[in-house]
């Protein structure tokens, strides 16, 4: 079995306890990983510590050639990588619609290279005869990065490498189900940055690493993916020694259709921006308006989509959906089924888990919800939509902002600036128009309301991993 060991300081640290890491389309164990724990997580502060003097005095040039190095090394390890990312996420290979372990390594790479190229430009306010004024942006410190399970190398990626392009140094904490690909990137990354640069502790369930790291004050900012509400508990801990903090937290993204779509062909695309690794995604759709014309005919395709889907293990070739991530996960989509049931939802076709030792759920769609039920209130984040039926367009809007989230939503239209106006009265971080969840390394994402705080990605995104210093020179 595959044993994995915690990097600090350049070196490979292995811990005394290990926990098993469950590839859940068996439901076995097939690595194990380092149990760290809070001397862990001092040793690991103490070397980023050590590593920012030099790291953050480096030419941006060289941190930017080392960060594209750091891609190039992804890129050629791009099997491997897949390989551990379908073990230990269930994630297929390829996945419905391409959206699967390929995609999340290849966006590993391009996140990579696109972030290591953006720049932190030198503002002038002013430049007269009496001074001059600059806005400088300078590396906070020691980022500390908390990943969660649903893409854990991407998210380590969005995390690390806008962090290190700034001058940061990093203590990297990845999820207790899915530490496997992610220390295998940063055993990578470690062969071409200094030591200390780049540091990774792992922890068992509930183990004290998280919240030590949290707590330590030799850390400058967290940035945390994961769900609300951990992300409330990070930022109580974070209050104490007044951390920057980035929180990118749980969604309940609601996608509104227009009575002028061709059902037939919009169907398709809903089911894949829902279903794609099955729906454990935080910009996945979750919650379906319907206007009520054309809401029988779009519920018919797309429970026909949800029937023929290929649900299966994520290594093989064919399969669009792998299984729920972990046990817990599934028994959570369990009672939101039966809670789902209990409040009159009709189920158009699955419902239930799948025969086998793996964390399977057959695609399951329900239709005539309304808001009062957890399966329409609440994140699922597994394979199950509720189809939602609505009447006039202000109570669509009206009813998907009633809502304590807000990361994404969409519309969806034959008519696209008229989708693009009712887009922008959604109470969310980001608004896709006949598209949803689809995010790009260049562009700002992040949650407003309980979704989150901060932004990722771009300019916006790595202005986050810095502090503004003004410098005011004197002519005279
Ligand atoms: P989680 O909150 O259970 O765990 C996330 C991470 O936090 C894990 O590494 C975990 O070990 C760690 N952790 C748990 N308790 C901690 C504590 N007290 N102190 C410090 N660290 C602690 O989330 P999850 O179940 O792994 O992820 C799923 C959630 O993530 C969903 O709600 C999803 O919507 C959200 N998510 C959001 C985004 C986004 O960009 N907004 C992206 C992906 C996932």
């Amino acid at each position: 079995m595959k044993t994995i060991s915690m990097l600090i300081d350049g070196q490979p640290v292995v811990a005394s306890q290990h926990f098993p890491v469950i590839n859940p389309a068996t439901g076995a164990a097939f690595a194990e990983a380092a149990a760290g724990d809070a001397t862990h997580v001092d040793a690991a502060v103490a070397a980023a510590r050590r590593a920012f003097a030099g790291w953050s005095a480096r030419p941006e040039g060289e941190r930017q050639a080392l960060l594209h190095a750091v891609g190039a090394a992804i890129e050629a390890h791009m099997p491997e990588l897949m390989q551990l990312v379908t073990l230990e996420t269930g994630k297929p290979l390829n996945g419905l619609g391409g959206v699967g372990a390929g995609m999340e390594v290849g966006g590993a790479m391009a996140w990579t290279h696109v972030t290591a190229d953006l720049a932190l430009p030198v503002e002038v306010i002013q430049d007269n005869a009496e001074a001059r004024v600059e806005v400088h942006r300078k590396a906070l410190g020691v980022v500390a990065s908390i990943t969660p399970w649903n893409w854990p190398l991407m998210i380590a990626i969005w995390h690390v490498i806008p962090a290190l392009r700034a001058g940061n140094t990093v203590v990297l904490k990845p999820s207790e189900l899915t530490p496997v690909a992610t220390a295998r990137f940063v055993e990578l990354a470690n062969a071409i940055l200094p030591p200390g640069v780049l540091n990774l502790v792992t922890g068992a369930a509930g183990s004290a690493v998280g919240p030590a790291l949290v707590a330590h004050p030799g850390v400058a900012k967290i940035i945390f993916t994961g769900s609300t509400a951990t992300g409330r508990k990070i930022m109580a801990s974070a209050a104490a020694s007044l951390k920057r903090l980035t929180l990118e937290l749980g969604g309940n993204d609601a996608g509104i259709v227009l009575p002028d779509v061709d059902v037939k062909a919009v169907a398709e695309k809903l089911f894949a921006v829902t279903f794609h690794n099955n729906g454990q995604t935080c910009a996945c759709l979750k919650r379906l308006y319907v206007h009520e014309s054309i809401y029988e005919a779009l519920c018919a395709e797309l429970a026909r989509l949800a029937s023929q889907a290929v649900v299966g293990d994520g290594l093989l070739p064919e399969t669009q959906l792998g299984p729920v991530q972990n046990a817990m996960q599934l028994a959570k989509i369990e009672e939101f089924a039966a809670d789902a049931r209990a409040h009159g939802g009709r189920f158009l076709c699955g419902g239930e888990r799948l025969p086998g030792s793996g964390y399977f759920y057959a695609p399951t769609i329900v239709a005539d919800l309304v808001e009062g039920c957890r399966l329409v209130d609440e994140e699922q984040f597994g394979p199950i939509l509720p189809v939602i039926k609505y009447r006039d367009i202000d109570e669509a809007v009206r009813r998907a902002n009633d809502n304590p989230n807000g990361l994404g939503g969409s519309v969806w239209s034959a008519d696209p600036a008229a989708a693009a106006a009712i887009g922008r009265r959604l109470e969310c971080g980001s608004v896709w128009i006949n598209q949803h969840g689809a995010v790009q390394p260049d562009a700002p994402f992040g949650g407003i309301k309980q979704s989150g705080i901060g932004v990722g990605f771009g300019e916006h995104g790595l202005a986050e991993f810095t502090s503004l210093q003004t410098l005011k020179i004197m002519k005279s």
